[in-house]
């Protein structure tokens, strides 16, 4: 009987490690062929920004570097999923394709009619769990709604069944011997070339599964016992560095809660600490994930209905571009815009600043901020992203309460007391060079305040 390849099409989860996907495949026995489609058509599906291609380039590379080591080769196509995976099965003749989940409605919405098709022509087909931990529809409050507040939202996961055990990375794949064509990385145009504006994220990141490993790893033997103080100190290397790589999937987060229940195993006092605060954050990252799964276009509609009554001045193009640069003339929103623009990632404390500051001094609708993240970061997140810009603007679930305006200047004083974090970032400052603020603080806060009264009386 001729042998049949199975197919393991790779998304979000470009890891060979906790990768059930593609273990099914392997331990299904036939020859396997891993794929990656670059779909930039299917309608809804959100193309990425220019950071995020340069990390999809790079993880890619590593990840083919991986297959490669252990016996397969990872084929790239382009187009729509829904005619490019069919035609590389028929190709191929495979009789198996495997897929990790992934929780975007487009995404979902084109992965159940590749599920029905394919199985109606007798394929072999199964998704699984790779990228959360508690799947969405799993996880409902008593009247069967999605949660609306963190709090309760954790308890009931830590209620439900425990997350699996990860799977070690299969030791061998055996990679079908057929031939079967591949398009060339370089042809994509993932990197930036005129001009070249990675140097910085070259500088700050190494893509792929190992680099991921190691600063788990390096996060959990020496930075463990001072994440809970320091987490918020944005001059301190405090935290684990690890949001692109789970954003892409280069390390699962079974895989990062196994390993830090492991450290909390037997800690006391503030390693212990650390070890429940991390694994809040991961919490948070669920959560945002399960938002996204209950309203799929949170990233531009208002989870709050009431703030579309919210009356945004038209926009102040200067005022945006200021903010984009890093040139508000407010020092510490000028520091987190600039890590930004060099490093494709910012601390949290500072994205929180930075949003307050567009959406309440600036006025300036949180779509814009969301997407110009979207397009300069390398973590950038259809749920993260859009979800922490409506928790900062108000509008969100869970989210800062509106008349919470973080004054830039106190948190700075707060957060970088000896303006570190601002001097990395903004050299010029306190020379000449540096810009006057572009808004007065205080008045501005109070023509928020004043906007945010429309949307109270609206409701
Ligand atoms: P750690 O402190 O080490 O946290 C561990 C992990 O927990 C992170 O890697 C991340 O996966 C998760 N996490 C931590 N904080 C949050 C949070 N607030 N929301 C969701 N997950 C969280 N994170 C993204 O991954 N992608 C985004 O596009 C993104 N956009 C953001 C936009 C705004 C306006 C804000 C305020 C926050 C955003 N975040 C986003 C959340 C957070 O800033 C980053 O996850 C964090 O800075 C990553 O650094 P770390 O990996 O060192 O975090």
């Amino acid at each position: 009987m001729a042998v049949t390849p199975s197919v393991v099409w790779f998304r979000d989860d470009l890891r060979l490690d906790d990768n059930p996907a593609l273990m099914t495949a392997v331990r299904r026995g036939d020859p396997v062929v891993a794929v990656y489609i670059l779909d930039e058509e299917s309608a809804g599906i959100r193309p990425f920004g220019g950071a995020a291609k340069w990390w999809l380039h790079e993880s890619l590379t590593s990840l083919a570097s991986g297959l490669d080591g252990l016996g397969a080769r990872l084929v790239l196509r382009r187009g729509p999923a829904e005619q490019v995976l069919p035609s590389l099965v028929a190709e191929i003749g495979a009789s198996a394709v495997y897929w990790n989940r992934r929780y975007g409605a487009a995404e979902r919405a084109v992965d159940a009619r590749l599920k029905t098709r394919l199985r109606d022509e007798g394929i072999d087909v199964a998704s699984f769990a790779a990228s959360l931990l508690y799947e969405p529809w799993t996880i409902a409050t008593g009247q069967g709604t999605p949660y609306s507040v963190f709090t309760p939202f954790w308890r009931a996961c830590q209620a439900s069944s425990p997350p699996r055990a990860p799977l070690d990375a299969p030791t061998a794949v055996d990679g079908w011997a057929g031939q079967v064509a591949s398009d060339d990385l370089t042809g994509w145009a993932l990197l930036p070339t005129r001009p070249d504006w990675a140097g910085g994220l070259r500088d700050a990141w190494s893509p792929g599964e190992a680099s991921a490993h190691r600063l788990l790893e390096e996060f959990l033997t020496e930075k463990l016992d001072n994440y809970a103080g320091d987490r918020d100190v944005p001059a301190e290397s405090a935290t684990s560095g690890l949001s692109p790589h789970l954003r892409w999937g280069e390390i699962s987060p079974y895989r990062v809660l196994h390993e830090t229940d492991e450290a909390r195993r037997g800690a006391t006092g503030r390693t212990a600490e650390g070890a429940s605060r991390f694994i809040t954050e991961l919490g948070w990252r669920e959560f945002a994930s399960h938002v996204l799964f209950a309203a799929p276009e949170l990233a531009t509609v208002n989870w709050r209905r009431e703030f579309d009554a919210f009356p945004w001045p038209p926009l102040n193009e200067d005022a945006l571009h200021a903010w984009q640069r890093g040139q508000t003339g407010i020092p510490i929103v000028d520091a987190g815009m600039r890590e930004l623009w060099r490093t494709g990632a910012m601390h949290n404390r500072v994205r929180m600043i930075v949003g307050s500051f567009l959406t309440k001094n600036l006025l300036i609708d949180w779509r814009l901020g969301e997407q110009w993240f979207w397009d300069t970061l390398v973590d950038a997140d259809a749920s993260s992203n859009a979800f922490n810009w409506q928790w900062i603007a108000g509008s969100g679930a869970d989210a800062a309460p509106y008349f919470r305006v973080f004054n830039p200047e106190l948190q700075a004083k707060k957060f970088d007391p000896h303006g570190e974090y601002i001097r990395q970032n903004v050299p010029e400052w306190k020379t000449d060079g540096y810009p006057e603020p572009i808004v007065d603080l205080a008045a501005s806060r109070r023509a928020a305040l004043a906007a945010y009264d429309v949307v109270t009386r609206s409701k």
